[in-house]
């Protein structure tokens, strides 16, 4: 059997190569740069560990856990400590603990009283019609109120797609979120009532998801499908041009393949020309897909040079509070083995579509706006110990409204039957754990479509 090319080898190509050779179908995963893993990175330096891009992993899935254990990594995992359940949001300038209970919600100074009585008048919302495509500010402000979209929805956003809550589809970017509404025609009854239904399916909700990285950081994850994969990769081949003739897909100098999946971000597949049994295939409508630009900057510092306990996840800015980055990990409380004893490393994220001017700024100049926001939010006093900066131009895609058209655009390139397949953040959602169900499950299509050809 001619090999299947997967392209791009990011944690969604690098698990969908994997679970091929699993059920033993030969692969060759082609990747532009000279590493594998994609945005993940992991930099060791002076006994600190610093992520560039993510940080943890959800584990929503079964799947995801099933990926640790075939590569014999389970003792290397590290959940994340109790304290991060633990999250802050700013509010006044002061760091404000995220209510986790019913009686603390009731207690807290996140949110005015006006905006709790708001909040328990959701159940008796009307649900929108299902074929509304709504955005999540509207959404929030119709069922929740305005305070809870500043200071809960517009950091979390912030914090988990840099994006403007303004602009994400619910449908698409929080798919939970809709179907709750529609299904029980609030979100409130929908959490109690969901939890059964969830746990039948071995899912978990993003928000009680356990979170876990590796001693070694998330890199252990890319570097061991890298070793397993080993002969199977072709570093420093960025892919440009996909021809199929007589049944067989051929590449830019890379040899005939049986199907192609394409696990790359939208602003690449854009630029792919195809052609398939001499007819052009257009994936230039995929440039439209707006990317959110982020820098990542991870810094060190003495624990006695930050006033704040730094008991949790980490802390989250509201765009109301006007201050320069998204907010704050609290990388070290969260796993240990972050930082040399008696230091702390923190790693905060400034641009987003909130700012996306900041991101074109110096280093040095990005590492004193998230140092005055450190002063002013965690009492940070004194210089870094440690300092790593990442700059991703377009890091995050954003699942606008009118989001489906392209996904709808892929799915139908992959029903034609012609042996090219999608994956990946700008296809199954943004998080690494829905890359990992991605890559699954595109190995999954692409058995399935091999057993009906060859
Ligand atoms: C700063 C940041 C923080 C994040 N934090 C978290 C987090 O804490 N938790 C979480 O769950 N998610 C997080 N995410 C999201 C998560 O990291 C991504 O969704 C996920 O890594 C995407 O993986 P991927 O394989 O789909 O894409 P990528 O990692 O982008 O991989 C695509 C690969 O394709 C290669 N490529 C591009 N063009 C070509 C070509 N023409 N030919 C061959 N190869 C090509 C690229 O070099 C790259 O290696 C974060 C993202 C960012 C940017």
């Amino acid at each position: 059997m001619k090999p299947v090319a997967i392209i791009g080898g990011g944690i969604t190509g690098l698990t969908a190569a994997f679970k091929l050779t699993q059920v033993g179908i030969p692969v060759t995963l082609f990747e532009s740069t000279d590493r594998v893993g994609g945005i993940i990175q992991t930099v060791r330096d002076r006994d600190y560990l610093a992520e560039c891009g993510p940080n943890t992993i959800l584990e929503t899935s079964p799947l995801i856990g099933d990926l640790v254990r075939d590569l014999g990594l389970e003792d290397r995992r590290i959940y994340s400590s109790e304290q991060a359940e633990n999250r802050y949001i700013v509010r006044n300038k002061r760091p404000v603990k995220l209510p986790g209970s019913a009686l603390e919600f009731l207690l807290t100074p996140l949110f005015s009283c006006r905006a709790k009585t708001r909040l328990l008048m959701e159940p008796f919302i009307h649900r929108a019609p299902a074929e509304m495509e709504e955005n999540l500010a509207s959404f929030v402000r119709r069922r929740l109120g305005r305070e809870f979209l500043d200071y809960a929805i517009n950091p979390f956003v912030a914090g988990v797609y840099s994006g403007a809550p303004e602009n994400l589809s619910v449908r698409e970017a929080f798919p939970r979120l809709h179907a709750l509404e529609q299904r029980y025609g609030s979100l409130i009854l929908g959490q109690v009532l969901g939890a059964r239904e969830r746990k039948r399916s071995g899912n978990v909700s993003k928000q009680n998801a356990a979170k876990f990285s590796f001693d070694q950081g998330l890199g252990t994850l890319t570097d061991a499908l890298a070793q397993r994969l080993k002969e199977q990769i072709r570093t420093g081949q960025a892919i440009g041009k996909l021809i199929k003739q007589n049944g067989a897909w051929s590449l830019s100098q890379a040899g005939e393949h049986s199907g192609v999946l394409l696990a790359l971000p939208a602003f690449r597949l854009a630029e792919m020309q195809v052609t398939c049994e001499s007819k052009p295939i257009s994936l230039s409508m995929l440039a439209d897909i707006q990317y959110a630009p982020v820098a990542s900057v991870v810094l060190g510092f003495r624990r006695e040079d930050v006033e704040h306990p730094l008991d949790g996840f980490g802390v989250l800015n509201p765009e109301v509070e006007q201050l320069n980055s998204l907010g704050t990990i609290f990388s070290s409380s969260l796993f240990t083995n972050r930082a040399p004893l008696g230091q702390v490393l923190l790693t905060s994220y400034v641009g987003g579509l909130r700012a996306p001017h900041l991101v074109t700024k110096s280093p040095d100049e990005i590492c004193e706006l998230v140092m005055e926001d450190l002063r002013i939010v965690l009492g940070v006093r004194g210089e870094p110990t440690f300092r790593h900066l990442k700059f991703y131009p377009r890091a995050i895609p954003q699942y606008d409204v009118g989001y489906g058209r392209f996904k709808t655009h892929m799915t139908n390139i992959e029903e034609q039957g012609d042996g090219l397949f999608f994956a990946g953040h700008c296809r199954d959602g943004i998080s690494l754990g829905d890359s990992i169900v991605s890559g699954h499950e595109a190995a999954g299509r692409i058995a399935t479509h091999l057993k009906k050809t060859t």
